[in-house]
């Protein structure tokens, strides 16, 4: 039977069988019994499925892993302890010390630095390029030893709109996979497998959670992209595995090689599992996920509509917007709403967007976007500090541009908030 993805964020991951915990049961265990040793090895082996350290696996953590995958309309999934450690454990996977990515140049702060600084270190080149270059500008960006495109669907700050399509043309025109972190839209409003992306990653930390109670990350793959047809690029999935008996995952695993390398070789080697705890708060999150978002894209709007025709408002980017540049594509990709999160900047520069921000009264400044409290930020004097005003222009940050985080309260309150510190 199919179902809609309300009903999939209630009933997925976890399905009790009779007289078993009709929610999701927290294994708060680090690891699991067997009778011989001989069962135990058969899983070291890799050769039965089933739980023996939580490291690798736990059934609590893989019934909310079950449910995102259900929803991206992923083959198999992987939570991570961090949306950070998910983009990583997505890029590095498939990657190693001479190899090279391209990036869209607008993304999350964090990322960003991943990619340009600390995989830099590891010996992993990334290119930035501008999302908006045509295609054929794009291609000569692309290197013999590119491994993978990446992209945000909705990108933190600037809220801009990945051309989801373009970007998989790019990608599989090369023989390389496109990564999509989809943390902004989730897969209530844009589910990018269905575009032709190859992988999707989130930081769940942000709308899935939706309450600001804990960090966390998903990597989702599609099983489409076929390694074995580009084996000379990905020795890994695609040549024996020393570390794990001469494994060779495409092999062995099919569809599955790509998560169950994820697992078996990065989270075994770097271990940033999300907890049994956390994926139980998340799962909970999930289950209203699609009654938030739609409420969450109400109030944007009309918020968005609301500064667009104030006075003192120099810009506003929302792609909800009728006339924005990214209309078209939201529309396209989003139809059913983008998310709860704007930038705009007010008139008189940097000064006034901070004298603004102080005189907010619920709306509160805080390092978070995309929970059920309407939040604010200035990148340029938090979350992107550490980036020069040219890394910024690059990135496409305004120094001046402040990241509206628009909650679930009652719209009419959300405005006076904004009206009176604007006067
Ligand atoms: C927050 C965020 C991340 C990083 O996630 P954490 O859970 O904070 O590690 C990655 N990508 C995007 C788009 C984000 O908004």
């Amino acid at each position: 039977m199919s179902t809609e993805i309300e009903t999939k964020c209630i009933h997925e991951g976890w399905k009790p069988k009779n007289g078993e915990p009709r929610q999701l049961p927290i294994y708060q265990s680090t690891t699991f019994k067997y009778d011989t040793s001989d069962e135990m090895g058969r899983l070291f082996d890799l050769e039965d499925d089933g739980y023996f350290y939580s490291r690798l696996a736990n059934p609590t953590t893989d019934a909310v892993a079950k449910k995102i995958c259900e929803l991206e309309g992923g083959y198999a999934a992987l939570l991570t302890s961090s949306g950070q450690a998910a983009n990583f454990f997505a890029v590095f996977n498939i990657c190693e010390a001479g190899d090279h990515i391209l990036s869209t140049s607008s993304i999350y702060g964090g990322t960003y630095n991943l990619f340009g600084v600390t995989m830099k270190k590891m010996g992993i080149e990334c290119t930035f390029a501008d999302p908006t270059l045509p295609e054929e500008e794009l291609a000569k960006l692309i290197k013999p030893n590119t491994k993978a495109v990446f992209g945000e669907t909705i990108t933190n700050p600037t809220v801009s709109i990945l051309d989801i399509e373009k970007f998989t043309h790019l990608a599989h025109s090369h023989g390389v996979p496109l990564i999509v972190d989809n943390t902004f839209a989730t897969p209530v409003n844009c589910r990018p497998i269905e575009w032709g992306a190859d992988i999707v990653v989130h930081s769940t930390t942000k709308y899935m959670d939706g309450h600001a109670v804990t960090l966390g990350g998903c990597i989702v793959d599609s099983g489409n992209f076929s390694w074995a047809d580009h084996a000379d690029k990905f020795p890994g999935l695609t040549m024996p595995d020393e570390s794990y008996h001469g494994i060779t995952y495409t092999e062995r695993f099919g569809k599955g090689a790509y998560i169950t390398k994820a697992t078996s070789q990065l989270m075994r080697d770097l271990g940033s599992v999300q907890t049994p705890q956390n994926a139980f708060y998340l799962n909970l999150g999930l289950e209203t996920l699609p009654l938030r978002m739609k409420k969450h894209c109400e109030n944007a709007l009309a918020v968005a509509k609301f500064l667009n025709s104030h006075k003192k408002v120099l810009w506003v980017h929302y792609a909800g917007l009728e006339g924005d540049e990214y209309h078209e594509l939201a529309k396209k990709y989003m139809p059913s709403g983008t998310c709860g999160v704007l930038s705009f900047a007010i008139k008189g520069g940097r000064q006034k967007s901070i004298d603004f921000m102080d005189k907010l009264k619920f709306i509160s400044i805080v390092t978070h976007v995309a929970d059920a409290k309407s939040c604010i930020l200035h990148p340029a004097s938090h979350t992107h500090r550490q980036m020069t005003d040219e890394q910024l222009r690059d990135a496409g940050v305004d120094p001046g541009l402040i990241r509206l985080s628009v909650g679930i309260e009652n719209i009419d309150d959300i405005l006076a908030d904004i009206a009176q510190a604007l006067e």
